[in-house]
């Protein structure tokens, strides 16, 4: 990743010149009046669409994590919008993401794991690495009795190349602590459903 200005305006430079000989590759002419401005465009997307690899997601939680020790029930945040990239195609996946976690010590603001979602969505990704490192992070920052992440995806790379049934939607999940008995795991499952 870029570390200084001068760096990111090369990289920027490098990008549109390689997306520009990837559309001639394909066929299209570069000088047609549609096509002109779109390698700066392209490299400026994609730029957008991994920029969460120069975030810190824990850095994130952290800013916003509270002392509470009495609430140990489940804190829910169902049906996050996310959009990421296909690390095998570079085609989005997109759906929705449900966290709960138990807290022990800490709770984080509720605005926080959307946040967190979008620094691991932005990068290239697989769906089962997205799922645990949005896991990991909750586990390792908040440090709670047990986290569970559910992720609901349409993948581009088989609905588009048409391999796969059209509405197909993968789902994964992982989870921590309490979230090992089928009981607490049921109970989840059952609120993210209404
Ligand atoms: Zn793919």
């Amino acid at each position: 990743m870029p570390k200084t200005a001068e760096a990111a305006i090369q990289a920027n430079e490098e990008l549109v010149a390689c997306y520009k000989r990837i559309i001639e590759l394909l066929g299209e002419d570069t000088a047609r009046e549609g096509l002109l401005k779109t390698p700066e465009r392209v490299a400026k997307a994609m730029q957008f669409l991994v920029k969460g690899y120069d975030e810190d997601p824990e850095a994130v939680l952290r800013s916003a994590m509270f002392r509470e020790e009495g609430y140990k029930q489940m804190v829910i945040v169902k049906d996050i919008d996310f959009f990421s990239l296909c690390e095998h195609h570079l085609l989005p996946f997109f759906g929705k993401i449900h966290v709960a976690y138990i807290p022990k010590n800490y709770i984080t603001g509720l605005s926080k794991i959307p946040r967190v979602i979008d620094i691991f969505a932005r990068r290239l990704q697989i769906q089962e690495r997205l799922t645990m490192q949005i896991k990991d992070c909750i586990q390792q920052t908040l440090n709670p009795l047990g986290v569970m992440v559910v992720v609901e995806a349409q993948h581009m790379c088989m609905q588009m190349r048409g391999v796969e049934k059209q509405n197909s939607l993968t789902t994964t999940s992982d989870f921590t602590g309490f979230f090992r008995q089928t009981q607490t795991r049921e109970e989840f499952m059952n609120l993210i459903k209404g």
